[in-house]
Formats: structure tokens, C-alpha cells, sequence
């Protein structure tokens, strides 16, 4: 087992894996930008290094001075955290090329499923099917025949990007050119490639993905599924465990696929597949070979800690959990530092908190009373989880955790997640990733009229 982990993060994921590692008697090490200085992390690690500027570019994101830090420091293992660095292949292969084991997949399974387009093709010929669509064009003219074949609406998508960057929802011909010439701007401005494919825009899919675990001994453990239908801007904000209301036969079947696929792929680690799911299909949409944010519903639910196996299985160890029973629901709201009205980042400094807590309540957040929210970063700055014998009680218990959450200083999305589980689609399992769009857009009408 390693005696030292550099973790190559920040905020509450950093802190998540820290607690992991402490627990399973490793030294950790924090890396932090000048921003970050007072920053719990670096409170909670046994050692901290200062790698640079707050601006993530000049920090978090510079993968040398990351990998020097972890050579000064002795560290034996690197973890990346979910963002920054954490599906960034060159960035994994530094490590291993460095000394330095990196807590997750192999370079080769990141760059496999870092682009869209691969993923897809990778993954059909093990039956695993994506929304219909096409990467096969290079011309306006191809495009435009393209989405004919697949019939309107279509939605432009980018190979690389992530977090709904380069997504281009297109109604009709004559809208293809000008979406198409956005996606690809947007899509190069996020990640330096302006790679982009077409796919049927699907009207009212869930998101439903599933967690794995894969060891270097072909052992494949799915962690059941996931329901991240509640998102705003293409992005999640509210996700539980399990996903209800779903086919068990076919559950059985893509379980079988995905195993398969992971097997024959040699994949390792942590790793969740996504899927949209509409009208009775399930249609792949990405692999993300990372830690997910929303990964303590399904920890709740199988009483796993995935942070723990996922160092496990780096150090060269088998899987340590076998066929966990699962119990109860859970379900986790994601709190952002935004303006409500204007869906805009508030930094700023927290004057008053009061974080919920109780039976059943989990909060994952690196948050302080008198922390300055930086601008630099993410805005989600805790994650509020309950677990609870069933649905209803769970969304009860969820209801009071956030009713008892104080902040102040900043403005939250407090009050719209608790408007979202109070709605009568949400509680009656209606929901769907268009459900918030259609929700706010009906309270703005109220407001206007
Ligand atoms: P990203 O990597 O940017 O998060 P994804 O491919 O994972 O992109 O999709 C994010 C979200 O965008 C999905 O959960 C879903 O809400 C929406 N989406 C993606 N593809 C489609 C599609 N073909 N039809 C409708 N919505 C889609």
C-alpha cells in the first residue's frame, strides 16, 4: 500500500480524498494556489506546497510543478480529483513516467474515453448503442445531409469538451451552418479542439450512468445506476441512488455489456458510464474515467467507499468489496455560489454558515465562516447528501437539511433546490433533463406577467 499521496486538487473533493487516505493510514500532501492558502485542504493534509498563482492555469492545471512537488515531498502516488488534470492523459502518463503511480485509469483508457467520438465507436461493438448520429463529415454539405438522415431537432455536440461546453440544440436546416461555426468556437475556446459531431436530439430523456470498478484482474463491479435527470444548462445539480422506475431485465443486460466491454478494453479503476434514457432505450452518451462528483449517493446506497478502492486498486490490489447489498435511497444536491435571477457566479466572502447535519445527513464541503469564495474556481461549494430508508423519506430529510443550511455573504441556489423537491414531478419520479428548463421558464413567466 502507498505511504504518500499527492492529491492534485482542491476544495471538498480534495479534502474527501484526504479523510480516505488518512483513514487508510497514508500521509497526504497538499498542493495549493496562492488563492487557496487558508484553504481547509491544506489544513487537513500532513504536508501542503504552494505550486502558484490562483488562476488555474498557473497552478492546478501545470502538471510539471505538480509533478515536482510530488518529487520534493517523496509522494509515491498521485490523485487527480475529478476536474483539472484528472482526465488529462499526458498528465497520467507524466506520473508513470515520473515514478509516481496515478490513481486512476491507464493514459490509453483516458485518451479512449476523453474523446466523445472514440468512446462511441469503441463501445458498439459490444452492443453498447449511442443516440443516433454521425462524427462522418467535413463538409456543410455532409453535415446537412447528416442530420436529415437522423431528422430534426439535432444536437451539435463537441468530442472533448465537457460540462454542456459546444452543444448547439438545431431545429431546422438552415440553422446548421451558424450553430455549427458556434459549437466549434466554443468548443476550441474550452479545450483547444474544435472537433464536433451530430446527434438525434432526444425531447425528454433521464440521465441515468452507471458506476464501476474495475481492478488490474479483470474484476468488473457495477455499482448499480445512478438518476442525474435534475440539470440545469446541461450541467447536474441534484442526483440519486438508485435510479428508479427502470427495466430490471434490461439493466441485466447492459451490466453483462459493460462488463464485457471493460474486460476487453483492460480498463482499471473508477469509471462511470453515461446514458440517456428515452422511450424504453438506453443510449450512451460518454465514459468519464474519473472520481464523479455526485459519487456519495452511490457510496450511501452499497456502503462502499470508492475513493478507498479506487487506491486499492491503484496499489495493484483486487477489488475489496464482493456483491454489496444495496439499501435505501440517496440523493445529493449540489450547492453553487450563483446569483439565483442571473444564473451568475457570487464570490465573495461567507459572513454567516451553518452547515445541516443529523441522522443520515452527509456534508461534503471544504467551506469556513469567513472563507473568501474565490472567482477562480468551480462555484459549487458543497455538497449536501442524505441517506434515508426510502424515496419520500429521503427527499423529507433532504427538504429539512436544506431548510436548516445557512449562508450568508453570498448568494446560493438554496432556494431554487428547495423549490425543485417540492414539485409534484419531482416527488412522482417524472423528472426528465428538460423538467428545470421547462420549470424556471414557467416561474420567469410568472414573474413577468
Ligand atoms: P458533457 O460532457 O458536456 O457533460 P454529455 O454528453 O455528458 O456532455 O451530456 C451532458 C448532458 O447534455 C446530458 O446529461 C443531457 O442532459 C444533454 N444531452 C447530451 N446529449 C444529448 C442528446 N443527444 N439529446 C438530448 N440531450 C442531450
Amino acid at each position: 500500500m502507498f505511504k504518500r499521496i499527492l492529491v492534485a486538487n482542491r476544495g471538498e473533493i480534495a479534502l474527501r480524498i484526504i479523510r480516505a487516505c488518512h483513514e487508510l493510514n497514508i500521509e497526504t500532501v497538499a498542493v495549493y494556489s496562492i488563492a487557496d492558502r487558508d484553504a481547509e485542504h491544506v489544513r487537513c493534509a500532513d504536508h501542503a506546497i504552494c505550486i502558484g498563482e490562483s488562476a488555474p492555469s498557473k497552478s492546478y492545471l501545470n502538471a510539471s510543478v505538480i509533478i515536482s512537488a510530488a518529487e520534493l515531498v517523496g509522494a509515491d502516488a498521485i490523485h487527480p480529483g475529478y476536474g483539472f488534470l484528472a482526465e488529462n492523459a499526458l498528465f497520467a502518463e507524466m506520473c508513470e513516467a515520473s515514478g509516481f503511480h496515478f490513481i486512476g485509469p491507464k493514459p490509453e483508457s483516458i485518451s479512449l474515453m476523453g474523446d466523445k467520438i472514440s468512446a462511441i465507436k469503441a463501445l458498439k461493438p459490444f452492443g453498447i448503442e449511442p443516440v443516433p448520429g454521425s462524427s462522418d463529415f467535413d463538409s456543410d454539405k455532409s453535415l446537412a445531409q447528416c442530420a436529415d438522415a437522423i431528422g430534426y431537432p439535432v444536437l451539435i455536440k463537441s468530442a472533448f469538451a465537457g460540462g454542456g461546453r459546444g452543444m448547439r440544440i438545431v431545429t431546422s436546416a438552415k440553422e446548421l451552418p451558424q450553430a455549427m461555426k458556434e459549437a466549434e468556437l466554443e468548443a476550441e475556446h474550452a479545450c483547444q479542439n474544435r472537433t464536433v459531431y451530430v446527434e438525434k436530439y432526444l425531447e425528454s430523456p433521464r440521465h441515468i450512468e452507471f458506476q464501476v470498478l474495475s481492478d488490474a484482474f479483470g474484476n468488473v463491479l457495477i455499482l448499480g445506476e445512478r438518476d442525474c435527470s435534475i440539470q440545469r444548462r446541461y450541467q447536474k445539480i441534484i442526483e440519486e441512488a438508485p435510479a428508479l422506475n427502470l427495466p430490471d431485465d434490461q439493466l441485466k443486460t447492459l451490466h453483462g455489456k459493460i462488463t464485457k466491454a471493460l474486460q476487453s478494453l483492460s480498463y482499471i479503476g473508477a469509471g462511470t458510464l453515461e446514458f440517456l434514457y428515452q422511450d424504453g432505450h438506453f443510449y450512451f452518451i460518454e465514459m468519464n474515467t474519473r472520481l464523479q462528483v455526485e459519487h456519495p449517493v452511490t457510496e450511501e446506497i452499497f456502503d462502499v467507499d470508492i475513493v478507498k478502492e479506487q487506491i486499492n486498486i491503484a496499489s495493484g490490489h483486487t477489488l475489496s468489496i464482493i456483491n454489496p447489498k444495496q439499501n435505501g435511497h440517496a440523493i445529493e444536491c449540489r450547492i453553487v455560489a450563483e446569483d439565483p435571477v442571473k444564473g451568475i457566479p457570487s464570490p465573495g466572502v461567507i459572513t454567516q454558515l451553518r452547515l445541516p447535519g443529523g441522522p443520515g445527513v452527509r456534508i461534503e464541503s471544504d467551506l469556513y465562516q469567513g472563507q473568501m469564495v474565490s472567482p477562480y474556481y468551480d462555484p459549487m461549494i458543497c455538497k449536501i447528501v442524505v441517506h434515508a430508508k426510502t424515496r419520500d423519506d429521503a427527499i423529507k430529510r433532504m427538504q429539512c437539511a436544506l431548510s436548516h443550511l445557512l449562508i450568508e455573504g453570498i448568494s446560493t441556489n438554496r432556494e431554487a433546490l428547495i423549490d425543485i423537491i417540492q414539485q409534484s414531478w419531482y416527488k412522482n419520479l417524472k423528472s426528465t433533463t428538460h423538467s428545470l428548463n421547462l420549470h424556471f421558464k414557467a416561474a420567469k413567466d410568472v414573474i413577468s406577467s
